[in-house]
């Protein structure tokens, strides 16, 4: 969703608010693509702080489906986080202002996806478990083993040999 501050921007001291969605229903980033399970409108509040400055703020709350580190199941991932922050309408006028990373801003548009995005990497936790005591995958059949027990020998094998297992069984095969 574009949000144009053209009229905000013609009247200092002018505040608005916004009820803005998000456009995107997943989210993609370097560790994969993860849909976008919640993502209710919120508010964003707008005020011009002078000299081409608008100062926002707007409270986000969204879910994702994250999939569990060991077992790969989607586990809800709930990320709440507080944009708080002076934007520069027009980066082109702004000569001799320090001006940080504004890829969100097209001209007077603000793109909320675009704002949003780096404080969802930001804000996304470092590990994710279906369950603390999540028993992963069958090294050897890929089973869940959350689901139950495969029946598989893995009394002798060690987690790191599963890779080289796998390469000796396709080579067998050929
Ligand atoms: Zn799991
Ligand atoms: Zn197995």
């Amino acid at each position: 969703m574009l949000i144009n501050l053209s009229e905000l921007l013609s009247n200092e001291g002018d505040s608005r608010t916004y009820e803005v969605t998000l456009d995107m229903n997943e989210f993609k980033c370097s560790a994969g693509v993860y849909p976008i399970v919640e993502a209710k409108p919120f508010t964003l509040e707008a005020s011009n702080a002078g000299k081409r400055k608008v100062s926002i703020h707007a409270d986000v709350h969204i879910a994702l489906a994250v999939p569990c580190d060991r077992c790969l199941e989607d586990v809800r991932t709930d990320i709440d986080f507080t944009i708080d922050r002076v934007i520069i309408a027009d980066v082109s006028d702004s000569e001799g202002i320090e001006v940080e990373d504004q890829s969100f801003m097209d001209g007077h548009d603000l793109d909320i996806d675009k704002l949003v995005y780096p404080e969802i990497i930001f804000n996304l936790p470092a590990k994710t478990l279906c369950r603390p005591d999540c028993q992963g995958l069958c090294p050897r059949c890929g089973a869940n083993l959350n689901h139950g027990e495969c029946g598989c020998d893995r009394s002798s094998l060690d987690p790191r040999m599963s890779v080289i297992q796998d390469i000796f069984n396709n080579r067998k095969e050929v």
